[in-house]
């Protein structure tokens, strides 16, 4: 399955995918413009081959979103909790991923309030990013990518979803055999 991940600059994409796939992140690194992964996740009992998009933030990549949202069966959708203009730019974010999707509102999508060990300069309550998700019908979660925390949960919560959403696709009615018309 494919997951892109989406938001600001510098609010923790990279380092929530580098805890995700075991990578050790590098101290330093350039900002990503795009970086993609595979890697392999036990959900609910079954592997799944998971790619992971890691994609730029900044508006100057923003001619590239289009492309990064078509590569998606699924979304994380990341602000930094201590950042508000981060959380500001989640609508914008959320409507071009629905857009882009023609309209389906069922598209798996997870927002993700990161840097929680900053609870100190946390200037987007939780009240505030859970009722935008249940306000655009998403679920929300926060995590520490420095603190390791939620992070692999955040991915394979959103795993799920996609999993799930395969499943409702309905399946076509199977045809009669033209000779003796049974199923
Ligand atoms: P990206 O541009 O969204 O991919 O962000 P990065 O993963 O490159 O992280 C940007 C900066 O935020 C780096 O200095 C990270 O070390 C730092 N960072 C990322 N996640 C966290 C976190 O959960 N807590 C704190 N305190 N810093 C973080």
């Amino acid at each position: 399955m494919k997951i892109t991940v989406l938001g600001k600059g510098v609010v923790g994409k990279s380092s929530l995918t580098y805890r995700f796939i075991n990578f050790n992140a590098p101290e330093e690194h350039d900002p990503t413009i795009e970086d993609r992964y595979k890697t392999t996740a036990n959900i609910n009992g079954s592997d799944y081959e998971i790619e992971i998009l890691d994609t730029a933030g900044e508006e100057d990549f923003q001619n590239m979103i289009d492309m990064w949202i078509s590569f998606g069966e699924g979304f994380l959708l990341v602000f930094a909790i201590n950042e508000k203009e981060s959380f500001r730019l989640i609508r914008g974010k959320y409507d071009r991923i629905i857009k882009a999707k023609h309209g389906d509102k069922t598209v798996p999508i997870l927002l993700v309030g990161n840097k929680l060990d900053l609870e100190k300069e946390r200037t987007v309550t939780f009240d505030e990013a859970k009722q935008l998700a249940t306000s655009l019908g998403i679920e929300y979660m926060e995590t520490s990518a420095k603190n390791n925390f939620n992070c692999k949960e955040a991915f394979e919560n959103l795993a799920q979803k996609i999993i799930d959403s395969k499943k409702s696709i309905p399946k076509p009615n199977p045809s009669p055999c033209p000779c003796c018309n049974i199923i």
